[in-house]
């Protein structure tokens, strides 16, 4: 079904659909829509393709070269359309007034914003993919890193284990080795204090003296001392003693002219035997006496009464 003045309203539905007529004219057009199957299918098919300007824009901005493309495309357009109205003399002038006005260059307009936007979309999309892309390499990069970060602190970690493990074995290992170089020194000390002793006792020029005991030295106590005329030396052998109880000592006295002084303590072993090699502060032959004293440990300055062994000199 036409209406008779269908040729005329489907040139205006352009315009009619972007609201660009003015309202008799847009009046005019929506009653003959209405009413026309035909006008009216072209006007929806016309929105159908408006609708899809918001779609294809977006809120992209276009580049500025889109943009430049999409503008001088519309000028030429324009430009073409001047001519087209000006070459189409045989339509009335009722007929050719707005349509030919408005007609080409909206169509042109639109045409140029769908393929201008939906240029812009495409490469605006295909950046996007392209940087998704380029994200998606990097964040994998970066988690491979941060892996490779992590299996690095764990070497140093248990690096550093190892180092505090290697280091507390070689503190381990110095205390031992200092453990060592003591009793090493402790065995060369007395075993040169057993050589002192055998080579001094056994000197032609030594002279040995036998103490006497008092009644409080044990029945089977004795002690003998070794010394030398001109020399400081004094070797003290004793036998049969029991070893001090807690808090006292066995202490060797030295005395001249009435002045004793001590001259060490005297160590007994569990086996009753004491071994004691000292240098005097004066030759020997200065002594007049020797004692052997039980005395507390902290009486140097005089013997106690609790004489064990004594001899003149
Ligand atoms: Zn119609």
């Amino acid at each position: 079904m036409t209406l008779p003045n269908c040729d005329e309203i489907i040139e205006l539905i352009p315009a009619f659909v972007l609201g660009a007529l003015d309202a008799d004219e847009a009046a005019r057009v929506a009653a003959h829509v209405a009413a026309c199957p035909r006008c009216r299918a072209e006007a929806e098919s016309f929105r159908d393709v408006m609708g899809l300007l918001p779609y294809a824009a977006g809120s992209l901005d276009p580049p500025p070269h889109v943009k430049r493309q999409l503008f001088a495309r519309i000028a030429a357009v324009s430009e073409n359309s001047s001519t087209y109205a000006v070459a189409q003399p045989r339509r009335p002038a009722a007929r050719t007034s707005l349509p030919g006005r408005w007609f080409a260059p909206m169509l042109a307009i639109m045409l140029a914003l769908i393929v201008g936007l939906g240029a812009v979309t495409f490469e605006a999309r295909g950046r996007a993919d392209a940087m998704a892309a380029e994200l998606a390499t990097n964040r994998q990069i970066m988690r491979s890193m941060e892996a490779q970060i992590a299996e690095v602190r764990q070497t140093a970690q248990t690096a550093q284990m190892q180092l505090a493990a290697s280091q507390r074995e070689l503190n381990e290992t110095r205390i031992q080795l200092a453990a060592s170089q003591r009793e090493l020194q402790e065995i060369q000390a007395s075993s040169s204090t057993d050589e002192q002793l055998v080579s001094f006792i056994a000197a032609p020029q030594t002279v040995s003296q036998l103490l006497g005991t008092t009644e409080r030295a044990p029945e089977e106590a004795s002690a003998r001392m070794f010394m030398q005329p001109g020399h400081n030396r004094l070797v003290l052998l004793i036998y049969g003693l029991k070893s001090a109880e807690s808090g006292k000592v066995y202490r060797l006295w030295l005395a001249k002219e009435d002045q004793a002084i001590a001259i060490g303590t005297v160590t007994v072993g569990p086996d009753g035997v004491a071994e004691f090699v000292v240098d005097a502060p004066e030759p020997m032959d200065a002594y007049n006496q020797v004692m052997i004293t039980l005395d507390e440990v902290d009486t140097a300055a005089q013997p106690s009464e609790e004489v064990i062994f004594e001899a003149n000199l």
